[in-house]
């Protein structure tokens, strides 16, 4: 369904006709620039389903109008695909076109869209139903009340395949749960392919890995870091549950066929600005970094059989500690010498961009959706690049994506923790 408002722009005045594709989506935010004077117009749009009457949006800088009266500019929203760039939808244009869901219908063939929708859906209602309970018991783990977390967990998870007597198992219990929750949003190939790579190390381990994996984990526990990353996933993985509305559309690319060469310059995203996931990318990149000192450290036991011996990439970088003495850039080059577990965050670090947000030296076209930023902080030609705003949407998927995959990482580590404190009592 599509439904029509016109609004006025408070800053010019100029009326703009408004089509949008409602979905699937009660709530979901609107961001469009006004087509003559580009202020960024912000709504939060909120459907009644029992009684279809259109959306209902309050809107920040424009003015909804009553009736379909003439205006200068058309343009069109979306909560779930991509819209056409209102340049394009101007005027007489707009008319006869397809709306953005048959335009991503046939981008993404009857497959891909039903395995959109089936996952968007069901994660948008487990992220309203569940998401209370399953941060709740995450909390409980976290605070380690067992008893608590033992009786929480059941409505989730079977006594048989978790039985929940103490730290090792309660730890997988609350593992389990979550990735269950986030499965609808995660990549199965990838979290195939990183459970595949943890079994074959462990599986093949010869006695001295063994013996440095147990002392790694020994060593993060005794720096409390393995607590303290899980309380900081938790933090973002809210974070994320909070955005993805924002996300939605971003997440429908997973599922194209393919791809125009030109699909970014000639669509937008209209569920988000830059400012909406800014500081969420921020603080994903910074948690991936830091998550890094468990990627390098089982780096190091498997390729030397020594958590603290460093790859030969730095003269003053031996140890793990020189390593976490380093600047955040300089650690991330590190996933470059193409050890066992670095394609797990790789990809997703683009310290360009966190690097020009952090040094404040970016701008955003709120028409265009086009992303201009400096790496290095200076605004100079040379050092000058761009993004559009969907793009940036789907490298804050693929960031979370990644974070998961090295979570999955460090709950294996802190299981090995557990697991080696188990063996050691006398129990
Ligand atoms: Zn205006």
């Amino acid at each position: 369904m599509v439904s029509r408002q016109v609004i006025k722009c408070e800053v010019c005045g100029a009326l703009t006709l408004v089509r949008i594709q409602v979905g699937w989506q009660e709530e979901f935010p609107i961001r469009v620039a006004c087509g003559r004077c580009g202020i960024l117009i912000t709504g939060m749009a909120r459907l009644d389903f029992e009684n279809v009457t259109g959306p209902h949006v309050r809107y920040e800088n424009a003015e909804l109008l009553p009736g379909n009266q003439g205006s200068s500019f058309h343009l069109e929203t979306s909560s779930e695909f991509l819209t056409m760039k209102p340049g394009l939808a101007n005027g007489k244009m707009m008319e006869g076109v397809l709306t953005p869901f048959m335009r991503a219908f046939q981008t993404m063939g009857a497959d891909g869209y039903l395995e959109f929708s089936q996952r968007t859906k069901q994660f948008l209602h487990m992220a309203k139903n569940d998401w209370p309970r399953v941060r709740r018991i995450n909390e409980l783990w976290l605070n380690r009340k067992l008893d608590l977390l033992a009786k929480d967990i059941r409505d989730f998870l079977p006594a048989d395949g978790f039985p929940m007597r103490d730290e090792f198992d309660c730890l997988r219990g609350v593992r389990a749960l979550t990735v269950r929750f986030l499965s609808p949003t995660l990549d199965e190939e990838q979290f195939e392919r990183c459970g595949t790579l943890r079994g074959e190390v462990l599986s093949k381990a010869t006695p001295d890995q063994r013996k440095a994996v147990k002392e790694f984990a020994n060593h993060l526990a005794e720096r409390k870091l393995l607590r303290r990353f899980e309380e900081r996933i938790l933090a973002l993985t809210a974070a994320f549950v909070d955005r993805f509305k924002y996300l939605v559309p971003a997440f429908g690319l997973r599922f194209y066929a393919g791809r125009s060469d030109d699909m970014f310059e000639q669509s937008c995203i209209t569920t988000a600005s830059f400012d909406d996931l800014k500081q969420f990318f921020v603080d994903g990149f910074e948690l991936a970094t830091d998550l890094l000192v468990i990627i390098i450290g089982r780096n190091n036991v498997f390729h030397r059989s020594d958590w603290n011996v460093m790859t030969d990439k730095r003269r003053d970088v031996k140890t793990l500690a020189d390593f976490e003495s380093k600047t955040k850039g300089e650690r991330v080059q590190f996933l470059e010498q193409g050890e066992v577990f670095n394609w797990i965050l790789e990809p997703a670090l683009d310290s360009k961009i966190r690097n020009a947000i952090a040094h404040n030296a970016y701008r955003y076209d709120n028409a265009t959706q086009a992303i201009t930023y400096y790496p290095h902080g200076n605004e100079v030609e040379s050092n000058r690049h761009t993004l559009h705003m969907a793009e940036f949407a789907e490298k804050c998927l693929r960031l979370f994506g990644a974070v998961q995959l090295a979570a999955e990482v460090l709950f294996e580590t802190h299981r090995i923790f557990f697991f080696s404190q188990r063996q050691g009592s006398p129990a």
